[in-house]
């Protein structure tokens, strides 16, 4: 099991670990250590085999999973989604949600939840070029 760790901080910054992801088993949410304020981000690691013992949804928080490494199922309102490095899937709030390691690897992935319909600015409506 990983925790996140904090590691510096400064005035408006704060850099945090989960250690090398190569390796990285468990789940570990980062809001508390790293101090965001408008997402919840989390890794997750699935053994070969495990699934979430649970399926979930949400009350007001879509989720965004970057898959990193490994092939998985997601299980979304009872489809199956097969998923690999590289995957980026999106999930609405209300929609039952699972996922499951299915290679010989472990699933290692990353989830960013933010609440649905609450970005009002990005990339370049946002984002001021200094120099
Ligand atoms: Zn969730």
């Amino acid at each position: 099991m990983n925790q996140a760790t904090l590691q510096q901080s400064g005035k408006g910054y704060n850099v945090a670990t989960v250690g090398n992801l190569s390796t990285f088993e468990g789940k570990a949410f980062l809001k508390e250590v790293i101090g965001t304020t408008g997402m919840e981000v989390s890794f997750g690691s699935l053994a070969p085999g495990q699934a979430v013992p649970f399926f979930h949804h949400h009350k007001l928080n879509e989720e965004l999973y970057i898959v990193l490494s490994g092939e998985g199922i997601f299980t979304l309102d009872g489809n199956e989604v097969p998923v690999q490095s590289g995957s980026v899937v999106r999930i609405a709030p209300a929609v039952s949600r699972c996922t499951k390691c299915t290679g010989e690897a472990p699933l290692i992935y990353l989830c960013i939840q933010a609440q649905e319909g609450s970005l009002q600015q990005y990339t370049m409506t946002d984002g001021v070029i200094e120099q």
